[in-house]
């Protein structure tokens, strides 16, 4: 730890607090994750170390990079590349307003990301606006990829505050516990209306209840039919038969019809019918996305 010296919190994440800091040897500024476990006596489980550790090999320009890993005294100490802001607090700054262009630079770099670690087999599982990270040149970086699978799903924050259930898609609050890669992709469906309504929420529901009466209110509940051994999943529970909202356009009035047509392939409630990140970035939606993105 001698290497790094603290210069202040910069956030509290699911997983433990964030600090700025600076290398004292290179002078690079960097973000220093303490990572709290449930019981700090029992150490560090190897099996959390491995996961992260291979973290370390994630490298991708959409994804924050970890640098290190410092493990002493039972603790676990992260070392992040730093960026400038989180997604959330971008949105704070708005004031209602964001550029379509904006838009789809930020989601097509959400969905790179994405791909990137999927292609490695490595999942977020817990993807919101506070751990899409930008920089002042516009660039996106996810962070904490992986982290849930060393460390279990956070149900709750180390804070005590409850982890959103916001992005979370219908199989998960039903109680899937077979984990795709379609789990991120139903987070960056919500994420992309967010964006388009420069940070309103798509679906702020206040319990699992609540949040999928809002999921089904739009979409239609799903049956069946629509989605073979959804009655089968440990928590499920029948809903009423909503039918589908009539179209997206109330919902995101300011995005494109195809940007419409983007959203509405990734929010499938059959996990298994939603579309992947790759398919996502080759969707017309991104023709005429600035070529310095696609660079
Ligand atoms: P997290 O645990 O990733 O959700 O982090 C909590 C908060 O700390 C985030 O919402 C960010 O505002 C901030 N943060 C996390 N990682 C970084 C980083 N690498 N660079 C700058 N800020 C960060």
């Amino acid at each position: 730890m001698q290497k790094y010296e603290k210069l202040e919190k910069i956030g509290e994440g699911t997983y433990g607090t964030v600090f700025k800091a600076k290398n004292r040897e290179s002078g690079e500024i960097v973000a220093l994750k303490r990572v709290r476990l449930d019981d700090d006596d029992e150490g560090v489980p190897s099996s959390a170390l491995r996961e992260i550790c291979l973290l370390k090999e994630l490298k991708h320009k959409n994804i924050v990079a970890l640098y290190d890993v410092l493990h002493s005294e039972r603790k676990l100490t992260l070392v992040f590349e730093h960026c400038d802001q989180d997604l959330k607090k971008y949105f704070d700054s708005l004031n209602g307003e964001i550029d379509s262009d904006v838009v789809k630079a930020l989601m097509y770099q959400l969905l790179r990301g994405l791909h990137y670690c999927h292609s490695h087999n490595i999942l977020h599982r817990d993807l919101k606006p506070q751990n899409l990270l930008i920089n002042k040149t516009g660039e996106l970086k996810l962070a904490d990829f992986g982290l849930a699978r060393a460390f279990g799903i956070p149900v709750r924050c180390y804070s005590a505050e409850v982890v959103t259930l916001w992005y979370r898609p219908p199989d998960v609050l039903f109680g899937a516990k077979l984990y795709t890669p379609s789990i991120d992709m139903w987070s960056s469906g919500c994420i992309f209306a967010e964006l388009a309504n420069a940070g309103r929420p798509l679906f702020p529901g206040s319990d699992v209840d609540d949040q999928l009466k809002r999921v089904f209110k739009l979409l239609g509940t799903p049956t069946e039919d629509t989605w073979p051994g959804m009655c089968s999943l440990p928590d499920f529970k029948p809903f009423p038969l909503y039918q589908p909202s009539l179209s997206l356009s109330q919902v995101v009035p300011k995005l494109s019809t195809r940007g419409r047509d983007l959203l509405q392939k990734l929010l499938i409630c059959n996990p298994s019918g939603r579309m992947s990140a790759i398919d996502a970035m080759n969707h017309l939606y991104f023709t005429d996305l600035n070529p310095a993105v696609k660079a």
